[in-house]
């Protein structure tokens, strides 16, 4: 049967008119939908709850939506539409993830066939899958969805666009659009599920703060001092922290004004950072209560640079090592306590020296923990104000630092100030 013999079928069985349920039946068919399928959609959108079978799910507004739900049919505008590449049974699968909102909420969804969403666009999903995810409900669009696409759209109170500033993203938003410098950039090859691939990765900053970010199909505009308009952006964790992912479905666009980059990490106290589970950018005032094994001088695999004892990798065995400076240093504020990890540059100036004085120091008392005994004297004991990139996990608390400095904060002004928050 031709579709418009479909057409005149189903006009004539629901009496309606033939134009109009051609031109859905038309917008269904576009869309993938097999047709045996979109006719029983359109019985059900004019009212032939006959035909229908199991029937119809009811109509729902997006806040009264529940995981109990198994179906539901919804109208709602959608907020975004992010494509994405997803690997299920084994072969590549392009997805559209993103949010619908009415006047009563929104609701993340993910499409299953390319259905044309687009921001702003309002439809009609008919019998779409409710699944749970993380206590929240979600939406499944697919093969059993009729979806159609309305004239009249809602007055919806959300921004269409997914726009939002690095402050507020967090792991699991999709199709976000990000105006951001690029503060730091490199090129990195990693063994990816297809073998070697090249992605670029750095540090993205805006007024509200910075992320980290993966490019996984560079593209030539992100690079370091660039200014970005990102599209379709999602964020996954990685290493506790939210990471803005930039994919081959992403858009990026130079922007011609410069984006002003807030400089101020956030202050906080030690158990309070400890309890948000990770910030990529926090600044922290502790004292060095004491200095960790694995401190001073140590040895790198030279295969995969992790820390060795007694030339032994844990993976390679036996190795060459490569010497190296490090601190992992207890800090505590009185509220929790966090280990703040110095690298080579920090840790020469905690030290006083360089790799070379280091390694002599140690040739000359034939042990190398004379570094870490030296470290130990100078830092224990001291306040210091570190910021950097903090993650939480099985590991303890570790603190990445950029910086690493003593506090200036005077004792006896801190006193007064202390006294007088107290009289108040
Ligand atoms: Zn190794």
């Amino acid at each position: 049967m031709e579709l418009d013999d479909h057409a005149e079928e189903l006009a004539s069985d629901l009496g309606v008119d033939k134009e109009e349920v051609k031109s859905d039946l038309q917008n269904l068919v576009e869309y993938s939908v097999p047709v045996d399928e979109a006719k029983q959609s359109l019985r059900r959108k004019y009212g032939d709850g006959s035909s229908s079978g199991g029937g119809t799910p009811s109509a729902k507004n997006v806040a009264d939506i529940t995981p109990e739900d198994g179906s539901v049919t919804v109208t709602g505008t959608v907020l975004t539409a992010g494509e994405r590449s997803i690997r299920y049974q084994g072969s590549d699968h392009v997805i559209v993830e993103g949010q619908i909102a009415d006047e009563t909420g929104r609701i993340d969804y993910t499409a299953w066939e390319d259905f044309g969403l687009e921001p702003g666009d309002t439809i009609t999903a008919g019998n779409a899958g409710v699944r749970e995810w993380d206590g929240e409900p979600e939406l499944n669009v697919g093969e059993s969805t009729a979806l159609s696409f309305e004239s009249d759209s809602l007055e919806v109170p959300y921004g269409i666009g997914g726009e939002a500033e690095l402050a507020d993203l967090e792991a699991g938003d999709r199709a976000r659009t990000l105006e951001v410098a690029v503060l730091d950039c490199e090129r990195r090859t990693i063994d990816g599920r297809d073998g070697e691939t090249e992605i670029l990765s750095g540090v993205l900053g805006d007024e509200s703060g910075r992320l980290p970010f993966t490019n996984w199909d560079p593209v030539p505009e992100i690079e370091e001092g660039a200014s970005v308009r990102i599209e379709n952006a999602y964020v996954q964790e990685f290493r506790g922290v939210p990471e803005v992912n930039v994919s081959e479905f992403s858009r990026v666009t130079h922007l011609d004004r410069e984006i002003d980059v807030g400089s101020d990490a956030t202050t906080m106290d030690v158990g309070e950072a400890v309890r948000t589970g990770g910030i990529y950018d926090v600044e922290l005032v502790g004292n060095a209560i004491a200095i960790r094994d694995g401190s001073g001088l140590i040895q790198r695999c030279p295969e995969c640079y992790r820390v060795i004892q007694k030339g032994q990798c844990r993976t390679h065995g036996d190795v060459d090592g490569i010497d190296d400076l490090r601190v992992k240093a207890i800090l505590d504020d009185g509220t929790g306590t966090v280990t703040a990890v110095l690298g080579d540059e920090l840790t020469e100036d905690v030290y006083g020296g360089d790799l070379e004085d280091a390694l002599e120091a140690a040739r000359e008392a034939m042990d190398q923990e004379v570094v870490a005994d030296e470290i130990r004297e100078n830092v224990v004991g001291r306040e210091y104000r570190v910021r950097g990139h903090l993650s939480v996990d099985e590991y303890g608390a570790n603190l990445d630092a950029e910086t690493f400095e003593e506090s200036d904060d005077d004792p006896a002004a801190r006193a007064t100030a202390f006294l007088e928050e107290v009289d108040a």
